[in-house]
């Protein structure tokens, strides 16, 4: 999240998931599907081509670990999970089609999407976001948990953030929860937070998920993980801005693993043993929360 989208960066650069976006043009006339799925197998294409499982990967899930695209009666819920990798590889090369205004709840539109942020080094935040949803979902799926990713892979564009939201919603997820690192400047500035919807639109957006975000945060604190040192109180931060978490009709947080942008975490962020990490905490916290 975050203001602080410096501009003498490349453009490239935009934060995370911060209310950089909120601006108050209208809509152009579109927006894909928001509503609720109508029946039939229709439902969230972008779910349907998940990524090929990887061969390590535990078999109590075909490689399509899609859902119960048809309706909200007839998901599993309890034991589907949503995991939203933040932002996509093709993003920065397609400015208009992420720039383009969708719905973000409360009233207002944003982005469809933004390219995220970087270490210093270049590592990006799509590519840290998508190493670690597969390993989440490796580790969902090797304790029976269906796992729905909203993207296939890394690459292209897409989808918008209010899609995101809407394959939590037609997938009955049990949780969702979304992916991100940060990229403040401010000196110093590292750890992690979590933010979840306030005040809630519905019943989802209340208890459930202020319960997800603190399963998620005993679980990183649990694994070595700190707190964020400028985002939120003890690692928990309440967002009104977010499309994701504004949207959503499902328990859902949206995790700020680190901040890219402070060099000893992007070290750890960059790592695969540190995303591993991230993993097995985010991961726990899940299994936490499901009971
Ligand atoms: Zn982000």
């Amino acid at each position: 999240m975050v203001l602080a989208v410096t501009a003498g960066l490349a453009a490239a650069m935009t934060a995370c998931a911060g209310p950089a976006a909120e601006t108050g043009r209208p809509a152009p006339a579109v927006t894909t599907t928001v509503s609720p799925l109508p029946s039939t197998s229709s439902a969230a294409p972008s779910v349907a081509q998940s990524a090929p499982e990887t061969p390590s990967s535990s078999a109590s899930v075909p490689s399509k670990t899609t859902v119960a695209p048809t309706s909200k009666a007839a998901a599993p819920t309890g034991r589907v999970v949503v995991i939203d990798p933040g932002h996509n590889g093709g993003n920065s090369t397609h400015t208009a089609q992420i720039n383009k205004q969708v719905p973000a709840g409360r009233g207002r539109t944003k982005p469809c999407n933004t390219t995220g942020t970087a270490t210093q080094t270049g590592y990006p935040e799509h590519a840290f976001t998508w190493d670690l949803a597969v390993r989440v979902r490796e580790l969902l799926t090797a304790r029976g948990i269906k796992v729905v990713m909203t993207r296939p892979d890394n690459a292209g564009v897409g989808p918008c953030v209010d899609k995101r939201a809407a394959i939590g919603n037609e997938s009955g997820a049990a949780a969702v929860v979304s992916l991100h690192a940060d990229g403040s400047t401010a000196a110093g500035a590292h750890g992690f937070h979590l933010a979840y919807s306030s005040p809630p639109l519905n019943a989802a957006q209340g208890e459930p998920s202020l319960r997800l975000a603190r399963a998620l945060r005993d679980k990183m604190v649990a694994g070595g993980l700190a707190t964020s040192t400028y985002a939120g109180t003890e690692g928990l931060s309440p967002r009104d801005d977010l499309a994701g978490l504004n949207l959503t009709e499902r328990p859902t947080v949206l995790v700020e693993c680190g901040n890219m942008r402070d060099a000893a975490e992007a070290a750890v962020l960059s790592s695969p043993a540190g995303r591993q990490r991230y993993a097995e905490a985010i991961a726990n916290g899940i299994l936490g929360f499901l009971g």
